[in-house]
């Protein structure tokens, strides 16, 4: 799918909220935007947009973000996490 969108005149556009819910972007989430061209002599220019590596996907958070086992997030989101499983643990037990 393709949209078509007009940059204002301070360089912002507005990615339309499906797209950036397929893509996995939410606010506050850092982004890297590279530089695409292609064809023969570059004819097609063009920018990328992909979710900064070390992003913590549940808070978008660039600080403390830790990988393991597959698993990205930020040290805060994982306390939160694991406090949340305690309690789940907690009520079953
Ligand atoms: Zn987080």
């Amino acid at each position: 799918m393709t949209y078509t969108r007009r940059i204002s005149s301070k360089g912002g556009i507005t990615i339309p909220q499906r797209l950036r819910h397929e893509a996995g972007l939410m606010p506050g989430m850092v982004v890297d935007l590279t530089l695409t061209l292609s064809g023969p002599h570059s004819i097609s220019r063009g920018i990328t947009i992909n979710q900064h590596m070390d992003t913590c996907p549940r808070c978008g958070s660039t600080e403390d973000v830790l990988v393991a086992r597959g698993i990205t997030a930020c040290r805060k989101c994982l306390r939160e996490m694991l406090e949340a499983l305690d309690e789940m643990e907690g009520d079953n037990g």
